[in-house]
């Protein structure tokens, strides 16, 4: 299996905060954030991309009285990081092309 993403470098700083939200540093400097809410609303995984597709809301119900929370995080393979969240979901893995692409200024 081969994946055609585009030849991004890994951040030089990856710090998740459980409550708050993903920090990546890029090699020029550049500082990305990532609110976890936003992050787990656009899970790249297939399930989330079907459901997306459907229009349906992926993700903790928005009326939901419990804060969506990051559980755990792991780097995989040294392109992307994969985030367990407190929703029990965790199979997506957010590769740094898909974050670099995405990012957002501070
Ligand atoms: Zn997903």
């Amino acid at each position: 299996m081969t994946f055609d993403l585009p030849d991004v470098e890994a951040p030089t700083e990856v710090e998740l905060d459980r409550a708050a939200g993903l920090t990546l540093r890029w090699p020029d400097g550049t500082v990305s954030h990532f609110g976890l809410e936003e992050l787990r609303r656009n899970c790249p995984c297939a399930e989330c991309r079907g459901l997306r597709e459907q229009g349906r809301v992926v993700g903790p119900n928005p009326r939901s009285l419990l804060a969506l929370t990051a559980v755990d995080a792991e780097l995989v393979g040294g392109w992307g990081l994969t985030i367990r969240w407190s929703d029990g979901h965790g199979t997506g893995i957010f590769a740094w092309s898909i974050l670099r692409a995405w990012q957002v200024p501070e």
